[in-house]
């Protein structure tokens, strides 16, 4: 079914704004596929991308949503929202395909769309890769300016060493570890601690899955920097988000 959807426009894909929490000032986007069945329903790509991961169709998954998103920016661009960062998930079974480099230049030069307003959101698992060839492929990426970002940061295996190391422009803090911030234990918080780490590493950190009022001044007070959530905006599609 997904084979067939991706070859009948039956995916699409969704925009949520990251907003700047001191101004509350739009900086950015996430972009995130959805899959409509034949018979209607959606279905969440948590269900899916597994799939497309084994199947082998998270290649063809992932260049269609680099390139509507890439489109999207550039016509956002060209409609005077300029300086807004695009930001892309990559499975780590993209990342290990031999021409994905290449294949990310060639679209990005097609698209129009300035490198250093792409934004790849990678999981911990391939930023702490210790293969020589997943390394020089992060070095070649930013090289070519386009950002990185580390997703989920907090929920897998990050070596600190490895992070001081390595190049990369942004930690997304985990939506669990922003669930659970109080007011009473904001010094012991998980947040707090990737907050510092950012600051001491001189890497940006974004707050994820912001959903009160109060989550977004306890992160602000924490020294994170930006944010994303439904106390902002939900991910939606492009007319919407015009
Ligand atoms: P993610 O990259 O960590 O994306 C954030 C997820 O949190 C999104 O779920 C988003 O809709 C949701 N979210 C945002 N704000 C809030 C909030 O305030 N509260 C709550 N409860 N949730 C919030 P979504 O769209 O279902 O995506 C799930 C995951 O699927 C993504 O997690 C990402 O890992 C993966 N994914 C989505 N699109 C793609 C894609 O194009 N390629 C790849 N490889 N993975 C994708
Ligand atoms: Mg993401
Ligand atoms: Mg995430």
């Amino acid at each position: 079914g997904l084979r067939h959807s991706l070859r009948n426009s039956g995916l699409f894909v969704v925009y949520q704004p990251q907003i700047l929490l001191k101004e509350r000032k739009l900086i950015g986007l996430e972009a995130l596929v959805r899959w409509r069945t034949e018979s209607g329903a959606l279905i969440g790509p948590d269900r899916f991308i597994p799939v497309a991961e084994q199947s082998g169709l998270i290649r063809e998954i992932g260049a269609f949503v680099l390139r509507e998103a890439l489109a999207v920016l550039a016509r956002l661009n060209e409609e005077g929202a300029s300086g807004l960062r695009m930001a892309v998930n990559v499975s780590a079974v993209q990342f290990r395909q031999r021409d994905f480099l290449a294949e990310l230049l060639s679209t990005v030069r097609a698209s129009g769309v300035d490198p250093r307003n792409l934004e790849l959101e990678i999981t911990e698992s391939i930023a702490m890769e210790d293969a020589a060839y997943v390394r020089q492929t992060l070095a070649d990426i930013r090289a070519q300016g386009v950002q990185l970002a580390i997703d989920d940061f907090g929920t897998g295996f990050s070596s600190l060493a490895q992070i001081k190391k390595m190049s990369i422009d942004r930690l997304k803090i985990d939506r669990a570890f922003v669930q659970d911030l109080k007011e009473t234990t904001l010094e012991t918080s998980i947040s707090g601690v990737i907050a510092q780490l950012g600051q001491r590493l001189g890497i940006q950190v974004l707050a994820e899955g912001v959903e009160t009022e109060e989550q977004a001044l306890l992160l602000e007070r924490l020294g994170c920097q930006e944010a994303q959530g439904f106390l902002f905006a939900r991910p939606m599609e492009v007319d919407a988000l015009r």
